[in-house]
């Protein structure tokens, strides 16, 4: 049976997703980069089949998939003409672009709210059907509401300051599912905090639905974890840690704006104190934007302790990661997981779920721990669940 997928936000990790779903169908590519590929699992990768994609750039809005995948990565990769099937709708803006050389124009300001904008969703996906969301958009400034009177009440003021394009996207999935009696999975993968709202966590309860987040793990964050939990198994006291990337795709031109790096800063941060079990001294944030690198990012990492006699020791690690389609990778399990998982009764969030693939694991105030560990945790629970057979 097939899940059906709609993109919120057709960037350069939708696209990628995209391209490698639909190379993978027709037999070109093998699935490296999708962490339980080799396992065998209820849905197949085959079973993915996107239906939807949304964004807020007129230069995306109204296009095929195919013709933004052309112009962003047609240079680097065979684009399969089956996304031609796929137009780039319409999302919520919010001003989760703002500041940004980009023109931009949302929903709530072409229908007049962002109650109107998010009930037009909702008719929109009763067409679509989705059973797997992915919130895959610019990174944006966003704070939990942890009550669902409070969200429900910005989005009736039409709180435009108040509310964020993931917590409307977010929310009007709730409305989807409660409305149609169809659970939904939502898949949060930008820093906006959703799996870590008690609000959406509620919502998505009441509805049988599943939400995952928050923020993706891909690059520097899970390596760290686990060069982390080395050291912490071993009880070496780390000194400090410092860890930057520099890339040059738009993702790291978004975060030149402080606030959007802030987000960053505050969901790669939160794995030093979980794991060590004491906040060691760190520097950990997404650093600059150099265009040159374009998605292929450097990372560098130095990390120092003390190890047995009171002596010190030291790693420096320098990587150059494609940085899209690591997530997109991840993308493919989120998808199966988190379909087959809402079948089998799971709801609200999904904790060993989250864990393995997200930076900022929810539910609220949920630990991160190595992503080593996390990972056969997650197998653990996925034969338990019996999503892998
Ligand atoms: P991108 O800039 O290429 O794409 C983002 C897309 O979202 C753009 O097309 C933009 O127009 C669109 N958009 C912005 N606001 C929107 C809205 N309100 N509704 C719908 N569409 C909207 O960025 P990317 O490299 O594809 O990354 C996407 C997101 O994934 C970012 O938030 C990033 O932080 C997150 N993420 C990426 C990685 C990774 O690349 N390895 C890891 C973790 C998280």
């Amino acid at each position: 049976m097939a899940i059906r997928v709609v993109l919120l936000g057709q960037g350069l990790v939708a696209t990628h997703f995209a391209v490698g779903v639909e190379r993978i169908k027709k037999g070109e590519l093998e699935p490296y980069g999708v962490p339980f590929a080799k396992y065998k699992m209820v849905y197949d990768i085959k079973d993915i089949e996107i239906v939807g994609s949304y964004d807020v750039d007129e230069e995306k809005v109204g296009k095929t998939v195919y013709e933004v995948a052309v112009k962003s990565v047609g240079d680097i990769l065979p684009v399969p003409e089956t996304l031609k099937n796929i137009t780039v709708r319409r999302g919520i803006h919010l001003g989760s672009m703002e500041g940004l050389p980009f023109r931009v124009k949302g929903l709530e300001d072409e229908l007049g709210s962002t109650k109107a904008a998010i009930e037009r969703l909702v008719e929109e996906w009763k067409q679509l059907q989705p059973d797997v969301i992915i919130e895959v958009a610019t990174t944006e400034p966003a704070k939990a509401f942890h009550d669902v009177k409070a969200l429900e009440e910005a989005i009736e003021r039409d709180d435009r300051k108040r509310l964020s394009a993931s917590h409307a996207y977010a929310y009007a999935a709730y409305l989807y599912a409660k409305e149609t009696g169809r659970p939904v999975v939502f898949v949060n993968v930008i820093p906006s905090p959703l799996a870590r709202d008690d609000a959406i966590v509620k919502l998505f309860e009441e509805a049988g639905s599943l939400v995952l987040g928050d923020d993706g793990a891909t690059g520097a964050t899970p390596l760290t974890a686990d060069l982390l939990e080395h050291l912490a198994e071993r009880n070496r006291y780390v000194l400090s840690i410092a860890q930057f990337n520099i890339g040059g795709n738009t993702d790291f031109l978004a975060l030149t704006v402080p606030e959007r790096n802030k987000m960053k800063e505050e969901t790669k941060s939160s794995i030093v104190k979980d794991i060590l079990g004491y906040d060691a001294p760190h520097f950990i944030k997404p650093t600059g934007y150099l265009e040159p690198l374009g998605d292929k990012k450097f990372v560098s990492m130095h990390i120092w302790w003390k190890t047995f006699n009171a002596l010190e020791d030291e790693l420096v690690v320098n990587l150059r990661i494609n940085d899209s389609p690591a997530l997109a990778g991840l993308l493919v399990d989120l998808t199966r997981i988190g379909k087959a998982l809402v079948e089998r009764g799971e709801k609200g969030t999904a904790y060993p779920v989250n864990a393995f693939f997200m930076k900022d694991p929810g539910p609220r105030g949920a630990r991160n721990m190595s992503r080593i560990r996390a990972y056969y945790q997650l197998l653990d629970y996925l034969r338990e669940k019996g999503v892998i057979k």
